[in-house]
């Protein structure tokens, strides 16, 4: 594979940007290799600068659920575009996405548009601490919630790729604040929160993780944090930036039946422009500002370009639920082809789905939680994930990350995807 623009790209990068990437995910560090510069994308294809071309099981980390450059998507970002990208004032579409987002996502009452996951974990912090009058908070080991300084704590993704558990910069008195406890461990929960009795303003997960790899909840664990939470009067957080609107209409809180006090978004509600949001019962929304006294603003939050590309995504999937459907058919197509290769071949694996979310695991143990996700071999990983680059399929470039499956993925495409996978094992395990 010719891939010689991509490392000119990259080499120029390296010059002038830290790492040569804007988002450290990207860097192919933990896989070995340089990283691919796209240069389009169509449908289930991303096309890089050489010309090379790649069946995408990322899916710009999940906003892509329609596959690339989706017909009704862009004009909707074209009529937007033509009037003016951006007013600072209030607009018609921010108005419309809140209704949507109330309509599909019922424990949301009113909603807070801002430009990023991160701003919307951050932003949900303070508005359960200005709310509580409480300054700690829960989160769990593996997961991520964004790189404000307070999530930045056995923060999953990148930084478990990257190795940096705590990263330079974070304060002691900030992370302080950051109480962590297993995913999936009830019993340590309740020990932590009554250590720390009258302090806690709330619990915020990923109710299914996507940034150790996709790691699901047990049965019984999300109905336990509600009940946590509602016995000790703590706020409960679910950060569906990655689940909200994926795994189903409802997102995680739909297809598991349990109700967040404030739920974050990002990516999906975005359409694949810089996009996030926060939302909960009206009581505690009104508590921002302007409506109450916790601030928080954006000079470009509910943008009309990204409410349109966002506005575009939902009512898609909104008007058209059997997509969820479909995605968790090719989904499960995938999994059950790569999961008999393995089995045929006597090797040992675990795969994690829920819906169009999957991780294949290169380790022996069930991965429930962040300790079993590190038992990973990260070097069968980086050998998978560079042969199937090889071959055509781009795969996140790290053990530690979910897949995406978008719509756009054909039959013919999930039949391409496991012919490679049976290729790209059986070379590995021929040189281990
Ligand atoms: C991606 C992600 C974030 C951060 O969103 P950004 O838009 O990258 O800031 C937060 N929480 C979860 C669960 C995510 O997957």
């Amino acid at each position: 594979m010719n891939i010689e623009q991509s490392k000119s790209l990259f080499a120029q990068a390296k010059e002038v940007i830290p790492g040569g990437v804007n988002s450290p995910v990207r860097a192919f560090k933990s896989v070995g290799g340089d990283p691919i510069f796209m240069s389009y994308a169509k449908g289930a294809h991303l096309y890089d600068e050489d010309g090379n071309s790649y069946i995408d099981l990322i899916n710009s980390w999940g906003p892509m659920i329609l596959g690339h450059a989706h017909e009704e998507v862009e004009r909707a970002i074209f009529d937007a575009v033509k009037s003016s990208p951006s007013f600072g004032t209030p607009g018609r579409r921010e108005v419309e996405m809140a209704h949507l987002i109330t309509e599909m996502v019922p424990s949301v009452e009113m909603v807070r548009m801002v430009n990023s996951g991160t701003e919307a974990t951050m932003s949900a912090i303070r508005l359960a601490r200005g709310f509580t009058g409480k300054d700690k908070f829960i989160k769990f080991e593996g997961c991520y919630h964004g790189h404000g300084d307070s999530f930045l704590v056995s923060a999953g993704s990148g930084a478990a790729t990257l190795g940096i558990p705590d990263s330079p910069g974070v304060t002691r008195g900030t992370s302080k604040d950051t109480l962590l406890v297993p995913y999936n461990d009830l019993e340590q929960l309740e020990k932590v929160i009554n250590a720390n009795e009258g302090q806690i303003c709330a619990i915020i997960v990923e109710p299914v993780v996507g940034n150790m790899g996709c790691v699901l909840p047990e049965p019984g664990f999300l109905e336990g944090l509600r009940k946590s939470c509602d016995k000790h009067h703590l706020l409960l957080i679910f950060d569906e930036v990655m689940t909200g609107f994926r795994l189903s209409r409802g997102g995680a809180q739909e297809l598991l039946g349990v109700k967040p006090d404030l739920t974050t978004f990002g990516k999906i509600i975005g359409g694949g422009m810089p996009v996030g949001a926060y939302g909960g019962s009206k009581e505690i929304m009104n508590h921002i500002a302007p409506a109450g006294p916790i601030y928080q603003a954006g000079t470009l939050s509910g943008n009309p370009v990204a409410m349109a590309a966002g506005l575009a995504v939902l009512n898609k999937l909104n008007d058209d639920p059997a997509i969820y459907h479909a995605l968790e058919r090719t989904t499960q197509a995938i999994t059950k082809g790569i999961a008999a290769i393995l089995d045929q071949m006597g090797k040992k694996y675990h795969i994690n789905s829920i819906g169009s979310m999957y991780s294949l695991f290169f380790t022996d143990q069930k991965v429930i939680d962040f300790e079993t996700a590190k038992t990973c071999d990260t070097t069968l990983f980086g050998a998978y994930f560079r042969g199937m680059l090889n071959c055509g399929v781009y795969l996140a470039p790290s053990q530690f990350e979910s897949l995406f499956i978008s719509s756009a993925i054909s039959a013919s495409q999930v039949v391409s995807i496991i012919e490679s996978t049976e290729e790209v094992l059986h070379d590995m395990y021929l040189q281990n």
